[in-house]
């Protein structure tokens, strides 16, 4: 039996619940990352309350650091991080692109270099699975092997197939239970190659299945091609994740073809450098025009940061370097992409999605003409990582 239930539907997109060991998470849903374990500079509590259902946790960057024996002793990651609800913890396949300076991968497992001590760190797709069932992952990804835009067909193709034999491996050793394990399909940007991806992850039987290698830097119509084609092969009833996107017009769009959840760094990313991200484009407060707005960052924003809180304050709490502004912008971009989320069920299930996704657009698009507010120039982590970053270039750099 799936995990879940479809409640609704508008089009291909969907409305449901999924249900884990520590909860329900509503679908479409949007999973704040909390790399560290921890969704930066918020308490868990301040996280549900912005909205998230559930959270994704890196089992890669805490295996090497604080290392799973601690966690497991402390009784895993809910207790560890104090986050009572659904977990979903990544495999680590994506550093094996974005750090794949210091990253080896053979047939039998793929080896990383710790950057923070050069220790090793070899993992299997069995090593996967377990280290995340022992961190108490609710949802747990198998390993995978992405390749970055721009690789060969080649290329693709060799980590493709390598990909299905980590699945089939994943599957082999996950004991079922209520622990959920989500195969990941691949297929580089090859249609062909990407339906015959979707369909041989979907013919392992997982309990979801996450659509894998995009949001990498390619344009856009081919990111929506590509899982276009994926999700046609997979099973309805089971849950579709999209890894690594995080704008109003990306999600939405990937609503619409019936992806359930979704996950990135960017609401934390932008917070830190100033920038909210708001119905109307991102507020760069920054700015000097913001330096005498007493106006809320988001009318009607029921967060923290817009229920107390003016523009000139936000302003003036990074001005000043206080690290108040981080964590309010924090919350409140938190806040705003749960809403989003929000918004699109609530549209599915009354059937007004696409008149939601247009409505949505339009005002993120008129406020790129009137050229006032909307400035994705100021955030250089989000268009070009600076030299030396681990990130691939055009990335949001999804798992931080
Ligand atoms: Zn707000």
């Amino acid at each position: 039996m799936s995990a879940l239930t479809v409640d609704g539907r508008d089009g291909a997109a969907r409305t449901g619940r999924l249900r884990t060991a520590h909860g329900e998470v509503r679908t479409p849903a949007f999973m704040p990352v909390g790399t560290h374990a921890t969704v930066k500079s918020l308490d868990p509590d301040e996280v549900r309350a912005c909205g998230a259902d559930i959270v994704l946790c890196n089992a890669y960057h805490l295996a090497l650091r604080p290392g799973v024996d601690l966690i497991e002793r402390a009784g895993g990651l809910h207790s560890f991080m104090g986050w009572q609800g659904p977990i979903l913890t990544d495999s680590g396949g994506f550093q094996l692109v974005s750090l794949s300076r210091v990253t080896a991968v053979d047939e039998d497992a793929a080896t990383f270099v710790s950057p923070y001590d050069g220790t090793r760190l070899r993992v299997s797709p069995e090593d996967a699975v377990g280290l995340q069932a022992r961190l108490g992952g609710d949802i747990v990804m198998c390993l995978d092997q992405p390749v970055a835009w721009g690789s060969d067909a080649t290329t693709a193709l060799a980590a493709t197939a390598r990909t299905h034999r980590w699945a089939a491996r994943c599957r082999e050793v996950h004991p079922g239970g209520d622990r959920l394990l989500f195969g990941i399909c691949q297929g580089g940007f090859d249609a062909s190659a990407r339906a015959a991806s979707a369909r041989k992850i979907a013919s392992l039987d997982f309990d979801g299945i996450a659509v894998g290698g995009l949001s990498v830097g390619e344009p856009v119509d081919l990111m929506e091609a590509m899982t276009a084609t994926s999700v046609a092969e997979l099973p309805d009833d089971r849950p579709r994740y999209f890894m690594g996107l995080g704008t109003d017009n990306e999600l939405l769009a990937m609503v619409a073809l019936g992806i359930d959840m979704f996950d990135c760094v960017a609401p934390t990313r932008l917070a830190r450098t100033g920038a909210a991200m708001t119905p109307d484009g991102r507020l760069v407060l920054r700015r000097a025009a913001f330096r005498d707005d007493l106006r809320p960052l988001v009318e009607g924003c029921p967060c923290p940061a817009c229920r107390r809180f003016s523009r000139a304050y936000l302003r003036h709490l990074f001005a000043a370097g206080e690290i108040l502004g981080h964590r309010l912008l924090s919350l409140h971009n938190v806040a705003h992409l749960s809403a989003l989320m929000a918004g699109a069920r609530n549209a599915i299930g009354r059937g007004g999605f696409e008149s939601f996704r247009a409505t949505t657009e339009a005002r993120l698009r008129g406020a790129d003409a009137s050229g006032s507010e909307l400035d994705d120039s100021v955030s250089p982590p989000y268009a070009s990582p600076p030299a030396g970053s681990a990130q691939i270039p055009g990335t949001l750099g999804r798992r931080g």
